[in-house]
């Protein structure tokens, strides 16, 4: 099964979106395989956004994504990465389509309550940031064959 990595962020931590943002994950069938709660900081911040660095935000992106804790996350799925890119919605909040969750959550560029993986490739690389081997489960669900056709599987 695909793996991808999510961040709860700061934005979804201090308001209280953290059960909202899991519930809508479970409920599309995707398989939480890790989680734990994590301060970021400025250096592992360096190498997350390094696309960013040239940005004028890119410090304030790194200030906002440090300002509390926030919750790194690994969900299992077929296509785990694109279908967890189409539930959050496009970057700014203001923009996402209505039932994503940036469209329903946010009014914001910048405070857009999740990250998440841009391709499995990305979440192969963003997942050896946040997490060691013995912290991803590898369990089996008894739904499977609920959530997948047998030739899904
Ligand atoms: P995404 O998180 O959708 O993959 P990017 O990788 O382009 O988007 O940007 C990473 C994060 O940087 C965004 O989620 C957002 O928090 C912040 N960001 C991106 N663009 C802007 C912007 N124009 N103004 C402020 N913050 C931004």
């Amino acid at each position: 099964m695909e793996k991808t990595l999510v961040i709860l962020k700061p934005s979804c931590v201090q308001r209280a979106l953290i059960g909202e943002v899991i519930s809508r994950f479970e409920k599309k069938g995707l398989q939480l395989i890790g989680m734990k709660m994590m301060q970021l900081t400025d250096s592992i911040l360096d190498v997350h956004y390094a696309h960013l660095k040239d940005k004028p935000f890119f410090q304030r992106v790194k200030n906002s994504m440090s300002a509390s804790p926030v919750v790194v996350q690994c969900w299992a799925g077929n296509d785990a990465a694109k279908v967890v890119r189409n539930i959050i919605g496009i970057t700014n909040g203001r923009n996402a389509a209505a039932g994503t969750i940036r469209g329903d959550f946010s009014m914001s560029a910048q405070e857009n309550v999740v990250h998440a993986s841009d391709s499995a490739e990305s979440a192969e690389v963003e997942l050896k940031r946040f997490f060691t081997d013995n912290e991803i489960f590898d369990y089996k669900i008894s739904t499977q064959n609920y959530l997948y056709a047998d030739d899904e599987i």
